[in-house]
Formats: structure tokens, C-alpha cells, sequence
């Protein structure tokens, strides 16, 4: 750990608590800002409070090393109220970029579809500096996806991976449907033990939509224990309580989120 190179600090030194103190201003208070610290704290958030503050602002080191896995999920949730309810926080964008340029403590890791309606900070109304952000199509796991979440949990301390499915998945259907198409034959060829993993008694097409949507269940789930499988830094980590894996679907019709926790 101590060879990587970045503005990321998970063991917290004064050193690089440095930045994030220094920053001043609106540029450094929270997506996840009233779930931080206090039990009275998180009730707060959970009243939606941030009328102190017209803009949300990029997490502090230790707002984000307050906060529980369990916190952090909550706060996504919330956010994804927020999106449904089209109540999304104000940002100053600029603000958060200037308070985070000098280091980021994001709460947690989101490995999503690349669908271009899925976009996974605006579904969880998460700004800039809050959460890291691995898409791929089929939101599937290879070590290269796996190095990218250590990276995340072991060296800059998120405390949540959060894999997201969604509903109408082309990859999905792509896979059931057995394509092939240059590279992306091998990609789909991960997420093929979903579909036999899935048990669903009608018509197992990708013309089926609840057929789709049942092996895009399964597949995150596949991911998850891809994830724990090939993983034992993270798995380490969620042994520990440090960390929480969380499986989650995102349904393009409702923009609902349910998360599997
Ligand atoms: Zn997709």
C-alpha cells in the first residue's frame, strides 16, 4: 500500500489530513455531510436537513471515516430518494472541484453498466469527490475490475462496494443471446454462468423483459461472489466489517435503486 502513489489517504496522516483541513468554505461540506459523526447526526440527514447550506459540497477525510458502511448505504439510498423525488441536492461544481483538486475521500466504490441511463452518481444524487465510479458493460468483475476496487477499499478507504444492475440490460440480453462481436464476446461470456444460475419458469429469451431482468439479478450477484472469490483483500476487508459489498438493481422505468441490504 504504502508504494501507491495518490492524493487518496485511507490510514489517515496529519500529512494528509492537511488538504481537506485547509479547504474552507462551502467547497468542503457533504453529499453524505449530516450522516457523518453523531447517531444525531444521522437523524438529522435522515430529516433531509441542509438548509444551513444551498450547496452540497465534496466529503472531508473525516467526514467519510465517520460514517459506517451501514451509514454510507443508508446515504445512498436517501440520495436515490432525492433523484425520484427531483429534489437533487445544489451543487457548486466548480466549488467541489477547487475543495477536492488537493486529495478525495470518497464513501464508497460503484461498479456499474456503462448504460447511458444509468448513470450511477446522478441515480444516487452523489457529486464530485463522494463516490469512486468502475462501469463495464454487464457490470461484471475481472481482475483488472477487482485491482480497481482495492484500490478504492485497501488504499483510499471507501467503506461500501456498491454493485449495480439495471433493468433492460443490452449486455445482458447480448449475453443470452450469445453474440459475438470482437471483443466484447469475451466480456459477455463472463456473465453467461448468470443465466444458468437463473430459475425462471416462462419463456428464457432476451424478447422476455422480466426473463432479462431476472439474469441481471443474478448476475450482480454472480459479480458479488466473483468479487469475494477473487478478492481476498476485499473479502478481508468485509470480514473485518471495515468494508460492505451490497448488490443493488436500478430500474430504468421508475428510477427506483432497491438495494440488497
Ligand atoms: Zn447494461
Amino acid at each position: 500500500m504504502k508504494s501507491i502513489d495518490c492524493d487518496c489517504h485511507a490510514s489517515g496522516t496529519s500529512a494528509a489530513l492537511a488538504p481537506s483541513a485547509s479547504a474552507k468554505g462551502k467547497g468542503r461540506r457533504a453529499w453524505l455531510r449530516a450522516g457523518a459523526g453523531s447517531g444525531a447526526a444521522v437523524v438529522m440527514a435522515g430529516l433531509g436537513l441542509r438548509t444551513d447550506d444551498a450547496h452540497a459540497a465534496s466529503l472531508t477525510q473525516a467526514q467519510r471515516d465517520a460514517l459506517t458502511p451501514d451509514q454510507v448505504i443508508a446515504q445512498m439510498k436517501k440520495g436515490n430518494e432525492r433523484f425520484r423525488a427531483g429534489k437533487m441536492q445544489s451543487r457548486d461544481l466548480l466549488a467541489q472541484k477547487r475543495a477536492s483538486a488537493s486529495g478525495q475521500f470518497p464513501a464508497a466504490v460503484i461498479l456499474s453498466c456503462i448504460d447511458s441511463r444509468a448513470p450511477a452518481e446522478i441515480l444516487l444524487d452523489a457529486g464530485i469527490g463522494d463516490t469512486f465510479n468502475a462501469r463495464i458493460a454487464g457490470n461484471i468483475a475481472n481482475k483488472d475490475l477487482m485491482g480497481s476496487l482495492e484500490f478504492a477499499c485497501a488504499a483510499a478507504g471507501a467503506k461500501v462496494v456498491l454493485v449495480m444492475g439495471h433493468t433492460a440490460c443490452g449486455a445482458i440480453k447480448g449475453a443470452i443471446d450469445n453474440v459475438q462481436l470482437g471483443n466484447l464476446t469475451g466480456l459477455l461470456d463472463v456473465i453467461k454462468p448468470a443465466i444458468a444460475a437463473t430459475t425462471y419458469a416462462g419463456e428464457r429469451t432476451s424478447k422476455n423483459a422480466a426473463f432479462v431482468d431476472a439474469v441481471a439479478k443474478s448476475n450482480v450477484q454472480l459479480t458479488i461472489d466473483t468479487l469475494r472469490s477473487g478478492s481476498p483483500i476485499l473479502a478481508d476487508l468485509e470480514k473485518k466489517g471495515q468494508i460492505r459489498i451490497v448488490g443493488s438493481m436500478y430500474d430504468l422505468s421508475n428510477g427506483v435503486v432497491s438495494f440488497d441490504a
